[in-house]
């Protein structure tokens, strides 16, 4: 039986360690048999996923080097994927950042610079990937990005990157407007508490994750590899009728007053 994603390049963005919710993306979508392409910043992430792979036994087609905070940057990495496999079937956006810092106390707090920094690295991003992307999505495809429900909510220190992930959404279904007319669709993924590195930076993560184990329907926390297959699903044809979703994957938290 062929395989959801046999012989489908995806590019996976946001890997940095093994709790990184795109390593449990990377699992879903190799065991469907994808075309693995991914993109990192820092040398020590790049370092990480090389170990990983390697450990996992999962063939990446190539790792290129890519700083969302830089349109160049962008233009180079999708340029360069774009020479060594032509056709991009797949984007999964898993990248944010805001100063530690803007992630306690009041929002009121918040720095025009840090602000800005969160909206850029944690939203923007989005929108220059979906358009260096579009040039190699000439079969059509999924592009999913990862946010989380102090967009839609107010979750006490989520602060600076609630505003994000709400700019976040908002733009993927602007984005998936314009994309629909070239086959493209573009979804989000809204995970439930998840410990990472980036969650790290999160005042309060515990409280966070106790309250889904109290409250939830499922009466329990997600992991990596049950927002990866959700991811999975949003990428393939199985989702072609979806676009402009966000598709909750918190234990069924949100539906909770
Ligand atoms: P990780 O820290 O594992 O991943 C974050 C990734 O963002 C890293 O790979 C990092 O790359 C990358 N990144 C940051 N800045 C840049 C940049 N300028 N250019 C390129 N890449 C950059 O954390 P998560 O897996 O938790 O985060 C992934 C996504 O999931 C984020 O959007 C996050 O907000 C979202 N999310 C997380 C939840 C959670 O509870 N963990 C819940 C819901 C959503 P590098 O290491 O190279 O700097």
């Amino acid at each position: 039986m062929t395989k959801l994603l046999e012989g489908k390049n995806i590019v996976v963005m946001g890997v940095a360690n093994e709790r990184s919710i795109a390593w449990g993306i990377t699992k879903s979508l190799h065991n469907a048999g994808a075309n693995l392409i991914f993109t990192n910043r820092q040398e020590r992430s790049y370092q990480k996923l090389v170990k990983l792979l390697d450990k996992h036994e999962i063939e990446a087609k190539f790792i290129v080097s890519c700083d969302v905070a830089n349109d160049e940057s962008i233009q180079q990495a999708f340029n360069e994927i774009g020479e060594k496999v032509g056709v991009v079937h797949g984007v999964v956006h898993s990248v944010a950042f805001a100063n530690r810092d803007e992630l306690q106390g009041e929002y009121a707090n918040t720095s025009r610079d840090g602000f800005l920094l969160a909206q850029e690295i944690s939203a923007y991003s989005l929108v220059a990937v979906t358009k260096a992307a579009k040039e190699l999505m000439t079969e059509g495809g999924g592009i999913v990005t990862q946010t989380y429900l102090g967009s839609e909510r107010v979750i006490p220190g989520y602060n600076v990157m609630g505003v994000a992930k709400a700019s976040l959404e908002a733009s993927v279904r602007y984005l998936a407007e314009d994309m629909g007319k070239y086959g493209i669709r573009v979804n989000a993924v809204s995970a439930g508490p998840i410990r990472t590195l980036s969650a790290k930076g999160v005042s309060n993560f515990n409280e966070k994750a106790n309250v889904i184990v109290e409250k939830a329907p499922l009466r329990r926390n997600v992991d990596q590899d049950e927002v990866g297959d959700a991811t999975l699903f949003l990428v393939s044809e199985m989702a072609r009728g979806i676009t402009g979703e966000v598709l909750h994957v918190d234990s069924g938290f949100h539906i909770i007053g």
